[in-house]
């Protein structure tokens, strides 16, 4: 099968969160089952080039319409660590992609419309037409909507799409210019409930939500969240939408790149280790306590990796790191502030706790220092408001770090708490987990990990290496995504 990625990123060149990992590990797995894979990216002035290989410019001229006129753009071509990747780069005065940052510009709207135009533009003259286009996110739920409504009428009537939603929260609202701009136009005809109308403003149009409807099939990325979407506000306004389009709506868990996420052949961890060889984990706590001048004794070494977002439970990161420090613990926090708030709130507290020689809070994203945590730490908290799949629980577990989580979305599906889990032996269970999105839940979780490390390690032990014998790599779902593409190209 010939299958085309279009997102806005891929790990590790564009990766502001799981996203970027999926597209990359997704599309590994699906050439290594035999497929042919290419991705379509944004040019971005501040993606990592140290990690594309042989970029070169693919395609000088493609000519995109554009607001009534056409934007000259080159298409470059590189590979990124082995994935062949086509980077689409405007010239024109709105630099869409020369800000500095992946999002969060005021223009973010049209700046992902145009590059999902741009996207689909490069398949048409470039000739290349693939079994599937696979979209992920707001920022590419146009390519749906303009495939159908447009590029089939020039020769793109056989392409399928799947479109996976990574997060609801981030839908792309958007007013009438953007069809004028995509030359979509028609505005009576998309601004119609069935179409891309918001469900809930009646001046604007949703890309999700016309990623949804005109799909061939839509995903969200764990079965408890396709549910969540369907039976709670967590789609924040979709539940409708998705409930008119049930027969084309599933979850499928994402997986974690086993060769990227491996602390057997790890680059960036100084002490490889297995399950075999589990002692040696520890050799990279003390590399880590070295690094960032945390004292060297016998303490449990907590950690928290992600988005510092209201999304990932902020105030619960903050509860866990003082009472780790309140049970004799260490703490290291790696995140990157979604908003300015947050982050004076965790730079106050940085500041606050400079001197302390248990807790470390780095703030900014940091690819290299991730994975010498995910190495070095005994536990990793990760009590979010809610999470779609969540991907650092599932890494903490291949690095023998044991998860402590809220019980919401992908958490459900991949961690069993140790003492309570019904629905799995003792030796299948994996972390700990709480529910109520309190203090008292996250510290009852917390007392009985701490409870386990501090009074019966050799158990504790056993925990962390049961967790490192959980497949959760891209195997299975790269077959579920197979399974999703044969039923589409077929129906
Ligand atoms: P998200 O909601 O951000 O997609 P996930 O748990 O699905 O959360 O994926 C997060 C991914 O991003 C993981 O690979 C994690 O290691 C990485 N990550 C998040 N924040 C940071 C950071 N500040 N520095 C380095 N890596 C990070």
């Amino acid at each position: 099968m010939y299958i085309v990625q279009i997102a806005s990123e891929c790990a590790p060149v564009i990766k502001a969160g799981g996203l970027g990992d999926v597209v990359y590990g997704l599309s590994r797995e699906l050439e290594i089952r035999g497929n042919t894979v290419e991705i379509i990216l944004p040019m971005y002035d501040c993606m990592r080039y140290d990690h594309i290989w042989g970029l070169h410019e693919a395609y000088r001229d493609l000519w995109v319409p554009w607001d009534g006129d056409r934007v000259h753009c080159s298409v470059f071509c590189g590979w990124v660590h082995g994935r062949v990747c086509f980077f689409i780069r405007p010239h024109s005065g709105d630099n869409f992609f020369d800000r500095g940052q992946y999002y969060g510009a005021l223009d973010d709207h049209m700046r992902f419309a145009f590059f999902s135009k741009a996207a689909l533009e490069f398949l048409l003259v470039s000739n290349k037409r693939p079994d599937i286009i696979h979209c992920h996110d707001w920022q590419t739920g146009l390519v749906p909507v303009m495939l159908y409504e447009m590029y089939k009428w020039h020769g793109m009537g056989t392409q399928r799409v799947c479109y996976t939603i990574h997060n609801f929260k981030h839908q792309g609202i958007a007013g009438a210019n953007v069809l004028n701009a995509t030359g979509l136009n028609n505005e009576s005809y998309y601004f119609q409930y069935d179409r891309l109308l918001d469900n809930f403003n009646p001046l604007a149009i949703n890309y999700m939500k016309g990623g949804i409807v005109y799909s061939n099939f839509v995903n969200t990325v764990s079965p408890h969240h396709a549910w969540e979407a369907r039976y709670s506000d967590i789609s924040c306004g979709l539940g409708h939408t998705l409930e008119l389009h049930h027969h084309k709506f599933g979850g499928v868990l994402n997986g974690i790149d086993y060769e990227v996420w491996n602390p057997e052949g790890d680059r960036y961890i100084p002490h490889h280790f297995s399950y075999d060889n589990f002692a040696e984990k520890a050799n990279n706590k003390k590399a880590l306590r070295e690094r960032l001048l945390l004292g060297d004794s016998d303490k449990p070494l907590v950690c928290f990796i992600g988005r510092l977002d209201d999304q990932k439970g902020v105030h619960l990161v903050h509860h866990a790191m003082y009472y780790t420090l309140s049970r004799g613990g260490q703490f290291v926090l790696l995140g990157s502030p979604t908003e300015s708030g947050i982050g004076s709130w965790f730079w106050h507290e940085k500041n606050h706790l400079n001197n302390n020689p248990d807790c470390h809070l780095e703030l900014g994203f940091n690819e290299e220092l991730a994975h010498l945590i995910y190495a070095a730490a005994d536990m990793i908290v990760v009590p979010s408001n809610y999470e779609p799949c969540g991907l650092t629980q599932t890494i903490g577990l291949r690095y023998g770090t044991v998860p402590i989580v809220r019980g919401v979305g992908g958490l459900v599906n991949t961690i069993f708490d140790r003492d309570y889990d019904e629905n799995h032996l003792p030796e299948e269970r994996n972390g700990f987990v709480f529910y109520q999105s309190d203090r008292h839940a996250l510290e009852s979780a917390m007392d009985r990990a701490f409870g386990l490390w501090y009074e019966s390690p050799q158990e504790f032990r056993e925990l962390a290496i049961q967790g490192m014998k959980y497949d959760y790599s891209w195997n299975h779902p790269g077959e579920k995504y197979l399974g999703i593409y044969d039923y589409i190209r077929h129906r």
